[in-house]
């Protein structure tokens, strides 16, 4: 088994090239030789049953692995919020399991005017009370939760990985350019994503490690953690040529999808075309 790389998302080009909806674009990814869709639930779920089982049925069709993000503005730091965000998440889950797929990414929260410690229980207990309904619901869907990329969200690498070792159930959707934003520009070498891809594989285990979900995309960065996702080749870092000898020497075999504005279906294959190079 090796890594499998996708999109965020349609692509300019996708649209460019005269298509429409995103029924269509399983046929696309694979003339692109690209293996997973991710969906952006980010502004909410609305999508009927029907597109959901006929999307499925494209993605299986072409052997497409889809994936799904569930929306923005969930925060399990908020007890106040935990029914809704709970009916986010299942709203996610069940759209995800109609589409065929079985990975579910999310964000746990933001701290906002609470103490760190605080928003961090209250996050945990959230997210226990979340995959115990999803459960109930019999949804054989897992939940990759989120590295943040601003001081204030919940989910630097080590409280992702405490959510994660907290609970067998929790794995790690590990976002390189966000680990980047967040400090300060830090993944500049090969040994830079060395050492976050051993804390994690200490941290839960390689088995787990191994299964894990990335992000990857360039990315603008302040004082205050990450402004925006960027496109390659425009100056901006973190660079995937340092991690791609890695994934594959360590045996990575999750779903890395590409966050790219614009052009993430070209610059996927920019790193699927790296990440095979580096078999060689
Ligand atoms: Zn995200």
């Amino acid at each position: 088994m090796s890594l499998k790389f996708g999109v965020s998302g349609n692509s300019d080009s996708f649209y460019q090239e005269g298509n429409k909806r995103t029924v269509e674009a399983f046929a696309w990814l694979k003339d692109r030789e690209l293996d997973a869709f991710e969906y952006p639930f980010g502004r909410g779920v609305s999508m009927s049953d029907e597109t959901a089982k006929e999307i499925g049925k494209e993605a299986k069709k072409h052997s497409i692995i889809v994936t799904a993000h569930a929306p923005y503005y969930i925060n399990f730091a908020d007890p106040q919020r935990l029914e809704q965000n709970i009916a986010y998440c299942l709203q996610s889950a069940k759209a995800l399991n109609l589409m065929g797929g079985k990975r579910l990414v999310v964000h746990v929260g933001g701290q906002k005017k609470l103490n760190r410690e605080v928003a961090l229980k209250n996050c945990k207990a959230g997210l226990y009370h979340m995959l115990n309904i999803l459960e109930e619901e019999k949804l054989p869907v897992t939940c990759f939760i989120e590295t943040m990329g601003k001081p204030g969200q919940i989910g630097n690498l080590d409280e992702i990985l405490m959510f994660c070792r907290s609970d067998e159930r929790l794995y790690p959707c590990i976002d390189f350019a966000h680990i980047h934003a967040l400090n300060q520009g830090s993944l500049n070498s090969e040994d830079d994503f060395l050492q976050v891809l051993l804390q994690v594989e200490d941290s839960i285990g390689m088995d787990k490690a191994k299964q894990m979900h990335i992000h990857f995309s360039a990315i603008e960065y302040g004082a205050k953690g990450e402004i925006r996702h960027r496109i390659f080749g425009e100056g901006f870092g973190p660079d995937f040529f340092l991690l791609a000898p890695l994934l594959y020497q360590r045996g990575y075999e999750g779903v890395l999808i590409c966050e790219s504005r614009g052009t993430q279906a070209e610059d996927a294959q920019t790193m699927k075309e790296r990440y095979i190079l580096s078999k060689i």
